[in-house]
Formats: structure tokens, sequence, C-alpha cells
């Protein structure tokens, strides 16, 4: 008979490494970080205003945003109330009192944890890696958040018209380069379509 051992057992007490996402700014480029807009009324009263630029909670324009997300490390405690065994490369599994046994949440083994610090610096490494990565949507958003920050409002508004009507002209540039190298109407038209779809998406 074989026996199997795990590393940890029905009622241990363990801490599960996970990540996820927290909201961030840009250092506000308008406001200077007070968050308030001093305004003058025409009739000379002075009022003071929550800052257009960081202190609204829906930002429409794109180029103005200054938040943006990033993956940080978070430790749950939890107490074990199953365990299953698998010594195939997945590794034991455990369901846990605090989030359902039988059915609800399956852990695996190599995310949980004797200790708080550990099951922290683990989950450390995994958002470095997540923020790091360049595909990651994280990584794009920062990116896209960051190429205006340093505007102030009026600026950014107009850098970023400067900068989609150059990649518009761009686009249609290769497009007449495309249309050039097309050999048939029928070439022209596909062209065309695929063009617009790219503009689209
Ligand atoms: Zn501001």
């Amino acid at each position: 008979m074989a026996v199997i051992t795990t590393k940890y057992d029905i009622g241990d007490t363990v801490w599960y490494a996970n990540i996820t996402t927290t909201t961030k700014h840009h250092d506000c480029p308008d406001c200077l970080g007070s968050r308030k807009w001093t305004c003058e009324s025409p009739a000379g009263g002075t009022f003071e205003v929550d800052c257009p630029r960081c202190s609204v909670s829906y930002q429409s324009h794109d180029a103005l945003n200054l938040k943006y997300s990033i993956w940080v490390p978070t430790a749950r405690c939890l107490t074990i109330g199953s365990v299953r065994a698998d010594t195939s490369e997945d590794g034991h599994q455990y369901m846990c009192l605090e989030t359902g046994v039988g059915s609800g949440s399956i852990y695996r083994e190599n995310t949980l944890f004797e200790t708080q610090a550990e099951a922290m610096a683990s989950a450390q490494v995994e958002a470095d890696a997540n923020n790091a990565d360049g595909e990651g949507w994280v990584a794009k958003q920062y990116d896209k958040t960051a190429s205006f920050s340093d505007y102030q409002l009026k600026d950014a508004v107009m850098a970023a018209a400067e900068s989609r009507a150059s990649s518009a002209l761009y686009a249609c540039g290769y497009l007449l380069d495309d249309l050039d190298n097309a050999e048939s109407l029928e070439d022209v038209r596909n062209t065309m379509a695929a063009w617009r779809e790219k503009q689209a998406a």
C-alpha cells in the first residue's frame, strides 16, 4: 500500500498567496497634488473646485486619464477543510473551511504557505512578473496613461489630438502603398476591407 504525504493536514492554518490589482495615479500636472483648483467667477467671487483632471470618477477622455492599475500581492489566512492527494505535476490540492469544502475554491499546494510573510513574498514575485509583462493589460494601460501624464490639461487634449491625426496619416500612407501593389479590383477591395477592419479594431 502506498502512503502519500501531503504538506498540510485537515485543520491546519495556512496562508494563500494570490495577486489582485489596485488603482494608482500618475502625479497630477494640473493641481500639483492638491486635487483642488481655485476659480474666480466673473463677479469676482473665489471658489475651490475639485481638479477636473484627477478628481473625477469617470474620465471618458483617454489622454486625460491619470489612473492606472498595478498587480499587488495578497495573503489570506485559511483553514484546511479537505485534502486531495495528487501525485501528478499539478500537486496536492486543498479545500478550506472559509471558502467551502466539497464545493468552493480549490487551492494548489504551491500557493499555500505556513506564514503570511512567505505567502506575501511568493505573491510579490508573481505580481512583479505580471507588472513587467509588456503584453499584459496592466503594462499596456500604464504606457497609455503615462503618455500624456506630464502635459497640463489643455496641452494634453491638443497633444492627444495631434497624435491621433498623425497615426491616421500614417495609416492612410500604408493603405495607399498597399493599393499601389494591388493587381486586381478584387485585390483592391480586399485591401480596403482589411484596412477598415484594422481601423475599427
Ligand atoms: Zn489634479
